[in-house]
């Protein structure tokens, strides 16, 4: 295992919308390995391939205490609410901004042996897979912002 460097905002890799995984092999699963301990080591939230230069549909987030979820080829299958609240994002450093996010979200995905399976994310989980999901279509959340925010280095 390694960490990957981060690609930040100007690199074209964060426009692109990625492929979807259609083999759920030892590559895949370096992959995620790698995108766990480069997630670990910047203390992020969420982690989404193309972040790490990798066009393809996968996603890792930190349920806090280092447990990692990793979903392949997510999908958003409902959302309930919407509330306003601060995010940042490893690609765009040493800012933050407001962005309008679901209160609640579940989505459809793959683990990394390809069983489907349904996760529902609340609050922070549920604002995490927006944003990371808006990553595989190449959207930064600098486009949502409502307005940029102070942020303490
Ligand atoms: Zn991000």
């Amino acid at each position: 295992m390694a960490y990957r460097k981060i690609r930040e905002i100007g690199d074209p890799c964060l426009k692109k919308k990625c492929r979807p995984v259609e083999e759920f092999d030892e590559r895949l699963h370096l992959l995620l390995d790698d995108m766990r301990e480069t997630l670990i080591k910047y203390n992020g939230v969420g982690l989404a391939a193309p972040q790490v230069g990798i066009l393809k549909r996968v996603i890792v987030i930190n349920l806090g205490d280092d447990r990692i979820l990793e979903l392949v080829n997510p999908v958003i299958v409902s959302t309930e609410g919407s509330y306003v609240d601060s995010e940042g994002c490893l690609s765009v450093p040493g800012k933050a901004g407001e962005v309008e996010r679901p209160v609640k979200t579940t989505v459809i995905a793959y683990d990394r042996k390809g069983q489907r399976f349904e996760y529902t994310g609340e609050e922070l989980y549920s604002r995490c897979l927006c944003h990371e999901i808006d990553h595989l279509d190449g959207i930064l959340y600098v486009e949502k912002v409502i307005r940029f925010v102070e942020v303490d280095e």
